[in-house]
This record gives structure tokens, sequence and C-alpha cells, in this order.
């Protein structure tokens, strides 16, 4: 089938074209990420895949339908960029990959807490300066903490169980509790309870409209002072302004990010010659206790073999019309 492959990056070419040895499709590289402006170039593909920031909105949606594409294949987990009632209403089906390595995000989010507590990124920069001094360095030993994992799902578990070896206490939140969690020895809290308990608030919930901004100037206000906030998940579950505030007054005692709202325009590129313009994103990274990664807490070899296997394994069942395994439906 062919395949026009939306955001692709030359470090991602690889695994695909590993992955697809066992598919046969045909794969037609674009490097630009999809849009209204870039739909045309899928034209004629019967399936596109696409990445987190790729957007597949009603109006992409119909103009891919009109080019002759049926499949939307995520390579990735979360789906808020595809208007699924839409692709529905059109016929398109999507699928996305749902279980690759949690490993690897759960990791990352331990090692941007890790980094954020102990100052890291700060002593790294000092060192290599041939600074020695250990001022404004001090963190504070997570064995004892308590850590609020939001969304218990498989790598909010997958975190717990990290955290549960560093000896911190650890609470979850979820709207749909999972025996997983449970089952790690660990406990539900209301959302008050973590407000007030947690010394490190971890995201890992999809971006919902029920999520969208869960982390606001309300939640915050009710925060434990010197809280560190820690997001892996999606950029919009933060309210990134309130954060702002939040670091200014001190309630917050820091954040480490891996995803940010306003991503599509900064990530995924070399942007190091030009002119920032998201004045919010340059008053994030201004602070000393803020640490960003670009969207790469999934980049493990691991995650991108299954990715790109998931993926071209599923282009495969659609279009033998087998069964979709990892079909996003609505509702
Ligand atoms: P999952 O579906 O296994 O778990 C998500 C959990 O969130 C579920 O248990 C669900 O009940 C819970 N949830 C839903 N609404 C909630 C709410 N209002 N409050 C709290 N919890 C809620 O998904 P997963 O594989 O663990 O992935 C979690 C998220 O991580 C994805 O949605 C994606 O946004 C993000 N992610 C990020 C990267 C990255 O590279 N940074 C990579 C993969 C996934």
């Amino acid at each position: 089938m062919e395949v026009a492959i939306f955001s692709s990056t030359p470090y991602e070419r690889q695994y695909l074209e590993e992955a697809n040895k066992a598919e046969n499709h045909m794969l037609k590289y674009v490097d630009v990420s999809l849009d209204t402006s870039t739909v045309e170039l899928a034209a004629g593909h019967g399936a596109v895949c696409v990445f987190v920031n790729d957007k597949a909105d009603a109006e992409v949606l119909e103009a891919l339908h009109k080019g002759g594409t049926r499949l939307v294949a995520l390579r990735c987990t979360g789906f808020n960029n595809v208007d699924i009632e839409a692709a529905a209403r059109l016929g398109i089906k999507v699928v996305r990959v749902v279980n690759y390595s949690p490993n690897s995000v759960a990791e990352h989010a331990v090692a941007l807490l890790l980094a954020i507590n102990r100052k890291v990124h700060r002593a790294y920069n000092r060192t290599r300066d041939s600074n020695f001094s250990l001022d404004g360095l001090i963190g504070f030993d997570l064995c004892g903490k308590t850590v609020a994992v939001v969304g218990t799902g498989k790598i909010g578990c997958v975190f717990a169980r990290i955290m549960i070896g560093f000896g911190c206490r650890v609470i979850g939140y979820d709207p749909f509790p999972s025996p997983q969690f449970e089952a790690l020895g660990v406990r539900y809290a209301a959302p008050g309870e973590i407000g007030e308990k947690a010394d490190i608030i971890s995201l890992h919930c999809p971006l919902t409209p029920q999520t969208h901004h869960i982390i606001n100037s309300q939640t915050l206000q009710r925060a434990k002072p010197g809280a560190l906030l820690v997001n892996t998940s999606r950029g919009g579950l933060v309210d990134t302004e309130a954060v702002i505030e939040a670091l200014k007054s001190g309630r917050l005692g820091g954040l480490a990010i891996d995803v940010y709202e306003q991503e599509a325009s900064l990530f995924f590129r070399d942007l190091s010659s030009e002119i920032i313009t998201d004045d919010i994103f340059q008053r994030l990274v201004s602070f000393p206790n803020v640490i960003v990664t670009g969207h790469q807490a999934y980049l493990t070899r691991e995650a991108l073999t299954t990715i790109c296997e998931t993926t071209l394994r599923s282009v495969t069942a659609f279009e033998a019309n087998q069964p979709l395994e990892n079909e996003v439906k609505v509702g």
C-alpha cells in the first residue's frame, strides 16, 4: 500500500525501513507536518502515517478523503490531534500504537525529575565552565516524599513502580482506577489530597476536553509549596501562564516538561539560528528551575522498533481487510 509518512525524520526512517522488510509497503517520506497547506502531498496515498503534531482536523480529513486516503495511522499513543468523529463520518479508519515501551516514557519522567530536583542541568553547565561552586544546587531526598501519579495507565504504573523503588509514598488519581496500580501496594487519592500532600506531581493522562488545563491557577494554588511538576504526557494538560505565575511566586519549586502546549511550532526541528517568537516559551526557559526536553520521552531503540512494526502491521491488516487491533473508535 502507498503510505505517506508525514513529519518523518532521518532517525525514524531507519526503523521504518527495517520494519517494512516484513510488510513491503511503498513508503513516501514527507519531512513537513500534515495540515491544510501540506495535505495535497498525500494525494493518491491510501494511507497516511502521522505523529503528535500533525493536524488531522475535519478540514484536513476531508482533503485526505478526496485524495483517496482511507487510513490514518498514528505512530504514537495519543490521538488528540485527529478528529475521530470526522474520520468516522468520512469512513476513514484511524489506528494508533497503544502499547510501545511504557518504560521509555516513564524512565524519561524519572530522568527529568532527578535532573530538576538535583539541578543536574545547572551543574552540567557550571562544570563545563570550570565553575565548581555548589551554591543554589541543593535538592531533596526523594526517599520518603509523596509522589502523585495523575493517570494510572500503562506509563503511570511503570512510573509509580520506579518511584516505589526510590522509597517514595505514591498516590494516584484516575477517574478509572486500575487494579494494576493498586497491585503495586499504593492507593488512590482525591485531587484535594494530592494538592495537600504531593511533593511531586507527574502527569500521565491523555489530553481530552476533561483534562485540558488540568493544572491551572486553582490547582496550583492548592499545591504544596515547593512541589515539583513533571509533564511527559501532553502540553495541553498544563496552563503554562498559570505555571509561570506559580514559578514566579515560588509556589511551584520546579517544572520539568517534555511536552508544551504550543510545541507544534517549535519542537522536532533546529531553530537555534532563529528568533523564537513564543514569549511564553521564552519566559519558561528563562527560569533556572525549569527543564524542557523536546518531546523525546519515547525516544528509545526499543520504542522506535515497536512503533514502526506496529504501525506498518496495522497498514497491512487494513489493506487485507482484517480486524484492526489498534483502531481508535468514536466514544
Ligand atoms: P493509558 O491509556 O494506558 O493511560 C492513561 C490513563 O489516564 C488511563 O488510566 C485513564 O483512565 C487516565 N485518565 C483519563 N482521564 C483522566 C483524568 N481526567 N484524570 C486522570 N487520569 C485520567 O496511556 P499511556 O500509554 O499510559 O499514555 C499516557 C499518555 O502519555 C498518552 O495519552 C500520551 O499523551 C502520553 N505519551 C507521551 C509520550 C512522549 O514521548 N512524551 C509518549 C507516549 C505517550
